[in-house]
């Protein structure tokens, strides 16, 4: 496109390649010498008053490079082609403004009039020094060609609209005019561009983004702001804050759109409020723009706020993925061990325990496995992680085996993503049996919702797992949709009711009631009952009352690290 439109301009430029010169002068000495000087380089045209070259520029205004005017001359004088070149109802006004005119006199006097009559510089007269005369034309010719050219690839787009490094060099100097100045970057994207293009056809969007460029140069118009189609349909806007209500806008412009009866056109904007500006110009509009994907098939809104906050989260998400491998290598990762208690004798007892994930970053402290493990599940890096931890659990009860002579039974979390790994059985079995530990002291806890899920795949992965021998405990119960009836048709040994349903007991009898109706149930169906997030006795008792024997809190213990676990079964 931008290529084209150069390939144009340069056909302006007479067929035998050299530009053309049209000297203005009465005196035939001078348009002589003139001529002598230019002809090698220039193709040139001769006039000899005001009137006469009037006609020539108005016959050649789409070749002519440059006008060399005297001023002084009968019939039409140089200011009156000057005053006729820049009337503005001319209908080749335009072209005419695109040829510079250097005017010859030998009246310094004149020099401010000329330029104040549209002149671009002068020589002096007598032409006494013809190179730097032509140096003269030659420089006159180059810098209005640049800034021609400018002019073309700046607004080179279809829609007349600046193209995006001609926007971000007017943005940038914007802010060097107007430091101080608040500003907002907005993004402007046409829902389902890509449907309107496929349904009625590429003129249809065209057309719909010239529609869309027509408003906007409306609002550049009347605001003064900075526009720019950056490609596609995808729209920029630089504007000081405050300037206009976006939420107007973004109406208006559907409002616009109205007059498209058969095309359903509409926007969404994602507008980056006040930007900083100590940051590159690109990434303010990324920025916009991320703000606009975030409503990204939201029809009922139209505009997203970028959001530090988010912005941030998503950062440090990114880094916890990008430090992943590396801190898996160091041995960031630890396991914790949270103690689960017997309470159906007198004083209560050391059961099992749940190994649980920590990460020891070097510069962002100690990091939850709140925080990344549903981060690690949604980009599967869970999988690595989770074969890591298993490994890491089956190995310390090799350990506290050979060492103590204790077998203990450890609970290891699944995610829901590891149950479809074809090998999650086999590896399990091999580190089994490579650290000398029996399959019955592993117990798996698979979330709640794994089950509420309830693919056929997964279920039969599960109950798979059964089959094999493993003890299969369902974590979180009670906080997903789980009906009552569905424990009897699942796979599972153990619940583990969830510190939420375990909270609520006190402050409803109805929840009371349930975890009654819940421990009858399990009872009833052969299932065994954990709570667990157990932290004050008054709820020890009560589950103690209910019937339910294992728990697992901060009222006994806190998830702890490996030495001190030990501590408590070698007392
Ligand atoms: P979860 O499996 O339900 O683990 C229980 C969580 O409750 C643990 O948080 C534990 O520290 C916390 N907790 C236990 N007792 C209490 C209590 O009395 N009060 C309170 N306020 N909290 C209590 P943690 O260790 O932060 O783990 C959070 C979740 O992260 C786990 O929930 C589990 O879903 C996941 N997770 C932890 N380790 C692993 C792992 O190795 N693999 C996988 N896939 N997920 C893990
Ligand atoms: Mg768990
Ligand atoms: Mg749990």
């Amino acid at each position: 496109m931008i290529g084209d439109m150069i390939d144009d301009y340069n056909r302006f430029f007479s067929s035998n390649g050299k530009r053309e010169v049209l000297v203005v002068d009465d005196e035939v000495v001078n348009r002589e010498i003139l001529g002598n000087m230019l002809s090698r380089e220039f193709n040139v045209l001769y006039a000899v008053n005001g009137k006469d070259a009037l006609r020539e520029i108005r016959d050649h205004k789409s070749t002519l490079s440059i006008i060399l005017l005297d001023l002084k001359m009968p019939v039409m004088d140089g200011f009156e082609v000057m005053e006729a070149l820049r009337d503005v109802d001319d209908e080749d006004h335009e072209e005419f403004e695109d040829i510079p005119v250097l005017v010859m006199t030998s009246d310094e006097g004149a020099e401010v009039t000329c330029l104040e009559a549209g002149a671009i510089d002068f020589i002096n007269k007598p032409l006494n020094h013809p190179d730097v005369v032509l140096a003269r034309i030659r420089k006159t010719i180059e810098l209005k060609e640049s800034i021609k050219t400018i002019k073309l690839t700046e607004r080179a787009d279809m829609t007349g609209l600046l193209t995006k490094n001609f926007f971000y060099t007017y943005a940038a100097q914007f802010d060097r005019h107007h430091p101080d100045t608040h500003t907002d970057a907005i993004a402007i994207n046409i829902n389902n561009f890509h449907l309107i293009n496929e349904l009625y056809g590429r003129k249809a969007g065209d057309s719909v983004l010239m529609h869309m460029a027509a408003y906007l140069k409306e609002v550049r118009d009347k605001t003064g702001c900075i526009v720019s189609r950056v490609e596609g349909d995808l729209f920029f806007m630089y504007m000081p804050t405050g300037t206009v209500d976006y939420g107007m806008l973004s109406e208006e412009i559907d409002a616009h759109f109205d007059k498209f009866p058969d095309i359903a056109v509409r926007i969404r904007s994602g507008i980056y409020r006040d930007v900083d500006k100590s940051i590159e110009m690109e990434r303010r509009f990324d920025r916009a723009v991320q703000a606009a994907n975030t409503i990204k098939g939201d029809y009922g809104v139209s505009i997203g706020y970028y959001d530090a906050e988010t912005h941030n989260r998503k950062l440090y998400e990114a880094r916890l993925i990008n430090d992943f491998d590396d801190a898996l290598a160091a041995g960031e990762f630890q396991l914790y061990f949270q103690p689960k208690y017997n309470i159906d004798k007198e004083e209560p007892y050391l059961a099992s325990a749940e190994a649980l994930i920590r990460w020891k970053h070097p510069s962002l402290g100690m990091i939850s496995p709140g925080i990344f493990i549903p981060l690690f599940e949604k980009n599967g890096l869970i999988k690595k992680l989770d074969f890591w931890i298993w490994r890491e659990a089956i190995k310390y009860m090799g350990e506290w085996k050979e060492k103590y002579g204790k077998e203990i039974t450890l609970s290891i979390n699944i995610s829901r993503v590891d149950l479809y790994s074809h090998n999650l059985v086999s590896y399990i079995d091999e580190n089994l049996s490579r650290y000398g530990v029996s399959k019955d002291n592993l117990y798996l806890e698979i979330t709640e919702s794994a089950y509420t899920e309830n693919t056929d795949q997964l279920m039969s992965v599960v109950r798979k797992l059964q089959e094999d021998g493993f003890r299969i405990e369902m974590d979180d119960f009670g906080t997903g949709y789980s009906s009552l009836a569905m424990l009897a048709q699942v796979p599972v040994d153990i619940i583990k009711l969830d510190m939420r349903f375990v909270e609520g007991m006190h402050e409803s009898d109805k929840q009371e009631k349930m975890i009654r109706l819940v421990m009858d149930i399990a009872q009833y169906l052969g299932i065994r009952v954990i709570a667990e997030g157990v932290e004050d006795k008054d709820t020890v008792d009560f589950l103690k009352s209910v019937g339910c024997t294992t728990i697992q809190g901060f009222y006994f213990s806190r998830p702890i690290p490996e030495e001190e676990f030990v501590a408590k079964f070698t007392d």
